[in-house]
């Protein structure tokens, strides 16, 4: 039996799997996929997340391009940035996932890639601290006496409470994220939002001299123009949003990666920890993806779980009360950055004479946002004090 069980080999299953073998536990991850691949995301890495991973993969991250400041570019051209308080990275998750998944398995997790888990099972009820059966989709059962759900924001788990079965919040399913790589981008060195109607598009330099162009998009634009031709992601984009200064950035960029999209994007925080399993990165909650933290929290939050677990698994004390620790210092960590990231939103997806208004003062105000919707190191982490 291992210790530890992770389903999903992003972010947060990786960090977790990291951080469960340096407190000793026996681990074991499981990932749908096959490494590397391309996914939908900005690829902003802020920066609470670049100390651990320049423990942990400094030579992926030694890659990434430095970014020291963000841009916003309304409609009508009107454009105002701001520093970054501290350096972000941009890297593709192409090769940060991968590095990630290498890292554990060079670090003596029990890696599963491109295998999926079907089921899981409580053994001995739910009440009961018997661990839990996973049943993966070729019919592989293995057991663990711990468990973190790190699948990401949308999963399906036969005999575990899963967004998929979830009665939909309202709004939900609104979003459509889409992303590509080009070459050929004039260099900036700063994270640009284009901001439309229908959504905002970030473009943000990545590796080897390559821009990562990702939107968030209104599902009724797509209605409206149709996905077709969305394989040539940049004129895609110009006909859909209707922004001169994208259209101008774009103007002579050369696609180097397919495009890839996802959905749905709900933007939904969640229970934690159900039955004692803890849930980690963005199944625990999705925070907008202006915010360029998704990826800090669930690395932060993965690790977290993994030290609750193992905290609760050296004083024999039951997965409960693993739960509460990670429970209440989750909360500490993000409840903030969730708050202030719905404020930012209703301006953000504002009409475009309320973009302008939020734009006017945003060296300001965005400073002082990007400060608000960071993750916050706990005063004191209590799982951390008994690892
Ligand atoms: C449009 C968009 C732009 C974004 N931009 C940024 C950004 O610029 N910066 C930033 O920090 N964040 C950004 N994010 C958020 C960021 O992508 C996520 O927060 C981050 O990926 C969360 O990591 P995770 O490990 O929790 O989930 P994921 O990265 O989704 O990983 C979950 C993994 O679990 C696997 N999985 C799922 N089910 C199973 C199963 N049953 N068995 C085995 N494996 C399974 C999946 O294959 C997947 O690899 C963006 C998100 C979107 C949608």
């Amino acid at each position: 039996m291992f210790d530890l069980a992770i389903i999903g080999g992003g972010p947060a299953g990786t960090a977790a799997a990291l951080e469960a073998r340096r407190c000793g536990l026996r681990v074991a991850v499981w990932e749908r996929d096959r490494l590397p691949r391309h996914k939908v995301c900005g690829e902003f890495i802020s920066a609470e997340a670049l100390p651990w991973l320049q423990q942990v993969v400094p030579r992926t991250l030694e890659r990434g391009s430095v970014i020291r400041d963000a841009e916003f570019v309304c409609e009508n051209g009107f454009t105002r940035g701001f520093d970054l308080p501290r350096p972000a990275r941009g890297l593709s998750r192409y090769w940060l996932d991968r590095a990630l998944w290498s890292a554990a398995a060079e670090n003596s997790a029990e890696v599963h890639e491109g295998q999926s888990i079907r089921a899981v099972r409580k053994l001995g009820g739910s009440q009961s601290d018997g661990g839990w059966k996973l049943e993966s989709a070729d019919g592989h059962t293995e057991k663990a006496k711990a468990l973190i759900v790190a699948c990401g924001r949308w999963w399906a788990l036969e005999g575990f409470s899963s967004p998929i079965h979830e009665r939909k919040p309202a709004g939900a399913g609104k979003w459509v994220g889409i992303k590509a790589h080009f070459a050929g981008v004039a260099p900036r060195g700063s994270v640009e939002m284009y901001l439309f109607r229908g959504g905002y598009c970030g473009l943000a330099p990545i590796e080897d001299g390559e821009y990562n162009v990702c939107c968030l998009l209104r599902r009724r634009c797509l209605r409206d123009v149709g996905m077709q031709g969305i394989e040539n992601l940049a004129a895609w984009l110009v006909q859909v949003s209707c922004h001169a200064a994208l259209a101008g950035r774009l103007q002579g960029a050369m696609q180097v990666s397919p495009t890839v999209t996802t959905a749905p994007v709900l933007l939904v925080r969640r229970q934690p920890a159900q039955e004692g399993a803890l849930l980690a990165g963005d199944a625990s909650g999705f925070i907008d993806p202006f915010t360029g933290e998704g990826i800090s929290i669930a690395l932060h939050s993965g690790r977290l779980a993994a030290r609750a677990i193992a905290a609760s698994l050296s004083m024999g004390s039951g997965d409960e009360h693993g739960a509460e620790i990670y429970r209440q210092s989750l909360r500490q960590a993000v409840r903030r950055s969730y708050k202030m990231a719905t404020l930012a939103r209703g301006l953000l997806h504002g009409s475009p004479w309320v973009q302008g208004l939020a734009a006017t003062p945003l060296p300001w105000f965005g400073r002082w946002l990007f400060r608000e919707t960071r993750w916050r190191e706990a005063p004191k982490d209590k799982a951390a004090s008994f690892t």
